[in-house]
């Protein structure tokens, strides 16, 4: 399916100089939505997936559906402060400054095989602080899914030796 022509871009959002992919038309499309969903789900397949990770907050819209359609449990990682029991947490840089993000520390168990899911691959800090968490907790990344990957940020440097699919590339 030609998922892009239901991202509208957004110049200058949040800021100057950002092309902002929206992809709230995709979610709102049901055929388009559970299309890019079950393409996921395919890719995860034979994967013999234990547990769907997301980060905060657009990894919770793509990885839930997939989640339930393979009939996994999905752990959510999140900002700093959101998760209310113990956690890990990993500092990572952002464009301008840091960011932390956290997972509980029971959310994944050793040797558990982790799918993990976002909206979009920009420079990969987002992903590559995923990963970490799930790593310190004994997790294995056994595929990376996105729905759109900006291949001109080389997120993708990143995530050498892991399986990644996008569903759309800019
Ligand atoms: P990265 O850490 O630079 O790879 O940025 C990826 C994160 O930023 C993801 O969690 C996205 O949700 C968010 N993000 C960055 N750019 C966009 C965009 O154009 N549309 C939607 N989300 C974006």
């Amino acid at each position: 399916m030609d998922y892009k022509k239901y991202i509208k871009i957004v110049h200058d959002w949040p800021k100057e100089g950002i092309e902002f992919k929206d992809i709230t038309p995709l979610m709102d499309n049901g055929k388009a939505f559970k299309s890019a969903v079950n393409e996921i789900v395919e890719f995860a397949r034979d994967k013999q997936i234990d547990l769907v990770v997301g980060p905060e907050a657009r990894g919770f819209i793509v990885g839930c559906p997939v989640s339930y359609a393979l009939e996994v449990g999905f752990a959510p990682v999140r900002k700093e402060g959101k998760l209310p029991r113990e956690v890990i947490k990993v500092d990572y840089g952002l464009e301008y400054g840091q960011n932390v993000l956290t997972i509980h520390k029971d959310a994944i168990k050793p040797g558990q095989r982790v799918l993990i899911t976002d909206d979009l691959l920009a420079t990969g800090g987002t992903i590559e602080a995923t990963i970490k968490l799930v790593e310190e907790l004994g997790g294995i990344v056994v595929g990376c899914a996105f729905l759109i990957e900006l291949s001109y940020l080389n997120g993708l440097d990143k995530l050498k030796g892991y399986d990644v699919l996008s569903l759309m590339k800019y």
